[in-house]
């Protein structure tokens, strides 16, 4: 067990050939960090609280209007409608534009991932209707939701543009995760109720020009990997002044590290989660993208479903292509990437990767050891497996030839990942590249209905839907579609 947590320290070179970034971190601290966190369920934080059936004259909220909220079902919000005071209609609009200045009044490190400003967008009413929340809430999110839809709706009427996201569009609930350069926690998107893991990367870790490409290479792969139900989903993007929100699916099953608690598992169940591991690759090979740090850790389970995250390392090439760089974890590896003579060809690399988290499902040990990083990446390069491991948990022979045939040194002879699907040990699965996507081309009319409460015109937010931008439009437009199935 000691011998694992030492080797799954982390220590990734990489970025580009120019520099070179060293970054450390213990799963052993992770892990125990997760289980404490954890241990607090959000249903206990945020009690489900009934809404009252909405009358037709549902009470009118402004900004500067404190209501008790759980009285209230659908809210209607004002925009500065004729019955609102002079001195009401004043304190609304100085605080949303303070709001805005104060939104817009910092470099921005991101591209233009989310604003569409158009004439397109209007907001018809001066009274809005908010849709019902889908998810169990509390009744201060309900409020915070009542106060950031008037913002929203205000910024459309008066602006005529989407607000940009600023960080009370979410709640933060705890952190899950913490890397060497950014914690995921756990939120609540505040206009829809939906728990999200928001990724956030302090801007002053982005020091480089190269870590500012690689963050932006990150968002863009998980752009390009979103619509397929074996990656965590992106939602939306946005920053502050010092630090990057990435707005992602939360994957409530947690990682396989803390699913496997580093001890064997049945071949049956390993046989489920490594041939949904593989059918992934698949996919990232279909468009070209290396992972490069396929672990334990960056496995996460949805119900038996597994979705992968952490593309913090992981490059798109172009066929053929040899690559220079080497990163990813020390115990899983692969040798070509360790010796890096004349460069390697990268889906091999994931294979073997792959291959020994395989190991570790079954063994519940890594495959490789050293007391130090030489000694470790000496016996990963002479391919020396303990295999009395595996003879003493009395695993297959299938399951001990695919290991052999994954853990080859030589990446060219090394087992294809159809060659793995067609493997006896999965054989009987009966499983075939299966590439679908989750996304439905056709555009889901109730959930537009629902957004389209927030004041925004349906041209609007099927544009926005359209042109794929990283705004909360889409973010809401995911959620709630993943409610409606
Ligand atoms: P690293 O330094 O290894 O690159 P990181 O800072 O890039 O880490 P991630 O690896 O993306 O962060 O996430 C850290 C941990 O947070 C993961 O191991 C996982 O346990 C948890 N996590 C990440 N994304 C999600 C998600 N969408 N849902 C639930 N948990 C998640």
């Amino acid at each position: 067990m000691n011998q694992l947590k030492k080797h799954i320290s982390v220590k990734c070179i990489n970025f580009n050939t120019q520099s070179t970034n060293t970054r450390t971190r213990s799963i052993s601290n992770q892990v125990s960090k997760n289980s404490t966190d954890r241990s607090r369920s959000v249903s206990k934080l945020c009690p489900a609280i009934k809404l009252p059936v909405p009358t037709k004259n549902s009470e009118s909220v402004s900004m500067s209007n404190s209501k008790p909220v759980s009285k209230l079902g659908k809210v209607k919000i004002d925009l500065g409608n004729k019955a609102t005071s002079r001195s009401q209609q004043t304190t609304q609009k100085s605080r949303s534009n303070s709001q805005i200045s104060k939104e817009e009044s910092f470099p921005k490190m991101l591209p233009d991932f989310g604003r569409m400003e158009t004439e397109l967008l209007d907001c018809q009413d001066f009274m809005l209707q908010l849709p019902d929340i889908q998810f169990p809430t509390t009744e201060d999110i309900m409020k915070e939701r009542i106060i950031l839809a008037n913002r929203i709706a205000y910024t459309v009427k008066t602006k005529k543009r989407i607000p940009i996201t600023t960080p009370d569009f979410y709640k933060l609930c705890y952190v899950i995760g913490k890397g060497a350069f950014a914690k995921v926690c756990l939120g609540i998107q505040i206009l829809t109720g939906a728990k999200v893991a928001m990724k956030i990367i302090e801007k002053s870790t982005l020091k480089t020009e190269s870590a500012k490409k690689r963050l932006l290479l990150e968002i863009t792969l998980m752009k390009i990997l979103q619509q397929y139900q074996q990656f965590a989903s992106l939602f939306e993007v946005f920053e502050t002044k010092k630090q990057i929100y990435i707005i992602m699916e939360y994957v409530e099953g947690g990682d396989l590290m803390k699913w496997t608690k580093e001890k064997p598992i049945p071949e049956g169940q390993a046989k489920n989660l490594f041939s949904q591991l593989i059918l992934a690759l698949q996919i990232l090979q279909s468009h070209n993208i290396l992972h490069r740090d396929i672990k334990l850790d960056n496995i996460l389970l949805q119900g038996e479903q597994i979705k992968i995250c952490d593309f913090g390392v992981s490059r798109q090439i172009i066929k053929g292509q040899k690559i220079l760089e080497q990163c990813g974890t020390p115990a899983y590896l692969a040798p070509e990437v360790i010796s890096n003579k004349a460069g390697y060809e990268g889906f091999a690399s994931d294979i073997w990767s792959s291959g020994v988290l395989l190991y570790i499902l079954l063994v519940g040990k890594v495959p490789f050891k050293g007391n130090n990083m030489n000694e470790l990446n000496h016996n990963i390069q002479n391919g020396l497996l303990n295999f009395m491991e595996m003879k003493k948990l009395n695993l297959s022979n299938d399951a001990v030839d695919l290991i052999k045939s994954i853990l080859n040194v030589n990446p060219k002879l090394r087992i294809t990942s159809t060659e793995i699907l067609n493997h006896p040990w999965l054989k009987e699965l009966n499983l075939k590249s299966n590439k679908v996507s989750t996304q439905n081309s056709n555009l889901d009319l109730r959930v537009i209905s629902q957004i389209e409460q927030f004041g925004y015109s349906r041209e609007f937010i099927i544009k926005s839907l359209q042109k794929q931008t990283l705004c909360h439009i889409n973010a809401m437009y995911s959620i709630l579609t993943k409610v409606q199935k």
